[in-house]
């Protein structure tokens, strides 16, 4: 069983009301990749300028992580994201974006990396998306994600790739964004339309709404007390949601609904610090722990309903 990642390798400056960094190893293959390997292999399919060195590349040391796909491109420079957070920790503004060596970035997939069970199509410009997914053969499942940057400057790429994937992991700002309705429930219905089995609505720390034909499934968020940096929140959900998936058998609606509680506990935990910090210091006891208390969180006895 096994995962691809193809997405941003990056470096972050993030201010957040708690405090700041100004050079944290971010990305979203990066944080991906992190959280789906406590589930599954994982091979990252992506590029660093040589500032990314061996020091940064401990990150995906000591786990089932396949970095063979990382490009390297001497004397260039690494993506760079600047965000900033209010205390509404839901938003984040971006305040600049350098794609750097993702400019020039063409993907090429080896072995490796084609057929897998799950690809996952990170944030990353749609045209790149869709090279990806010409070249990986015939996946099990095809998932996708994006942001506002993207939706606002290259929504007919996007349109494109979406038509050929089989889930998306979008925000709910995004939903409103993409598809210009205000109710969420009708704006994923629209993005549904466009030929999408499944949708996955993040809404920070309010949860996960989960579209599959006509059902909607609801997960709250885990109550935290201190959120300290919500970055990699959403790909740290989509980790921990697709590694798992790509760890059973048949995906039903039974495992994705538990993919859901499992991605929720893996972004729980990576909030609770700045950039990986605290994602490199838990285990997979830690997670089950977690998803133990996240089964009692939504626990309620059913009654007969009068007729
Ligand atoms: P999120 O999980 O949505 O908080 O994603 C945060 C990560 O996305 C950061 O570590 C950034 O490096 C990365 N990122 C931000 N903007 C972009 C972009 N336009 N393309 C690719 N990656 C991005």
């Amino acid at each position: 069983m096994s995962i691809t990642v193809v997405g941003s390798v990056a470096f972050d400056a993030i201010q957040t009301p708690f405090g700041s960094v100004e050079k944290a190893i971010g990305g979203a293959a990066t944080y991906f990749s992190v959280a789906a390997s406590f589930f599954t292999p994982v091979s990252v399919v992506g590029v660093v300028g040589d500032d990314f060195g061996a020091e940064e590349m401990k990150i995906f040391a000591g786990r089932t992580i396949d970095t063979s796909g990382i490009e390297r491109v001497p004397g260039a420079k690494t993506f760079f994201w600047r965000g900033e957070y209010g205390y509404d920790l839901n938003v984040a503004q971006t305040k600049d974006t350098q794609l750097n060596v993702f400019a020039d970035f063409k993907p090429k997939l080896g072995a490796v990396h084609r057929d897998p069970n799950v690809l996952f199509l990170a944030n990353i410009d749609p045209d790149l998306q869709y090279e990806v997914l010409q070249q990986a053969g015939r996946p099990k499942l095809v998932a996708l994600d994006t942001m506002n940057y993207w939706i606002d400057s290259k929504k007919a790429s996007l349109e494109k790739v979406m038509r050929s994937i089989d889930l998306m992991l979008i925000n709910e700002a995004e939903v409103r964004q993409f598809s210009g309705e205000a109710n969420l429930i009708k704006g994923a219905r629209a993005i549904l339309d466009i030929g999408i089995d499944t949708l996955v609505v993040k809404r920070g720390e309010y949860g996960v709404l989960m579209f599959h034909d006509d059902r909607i499934f609801a997960a709250p968020a885990y109550p935290l007390e201190s959120v300290f940096d919500p970055t990699g929140a959403g790909d740290t959900f989509a980790g921990g949601f697709l590694g798992y998936l790509a760890s059973r058998k048949h995906l039903t609606e039974v495992e994705m609904r538990r993919a859901i509680v499992f991605g929720s506990v893996v972004a729980s935990y990576n909030v609770e610090a700045f950039s990986l910090d605290r994602l490199r210091a838990i285990s997979r006891d830690d997670i089950e722990s977690r998803y133990r208390e996240f089964r009692a969180l939504t626990h309620f006895e059913d009654f007969e309903l009068e007729a």
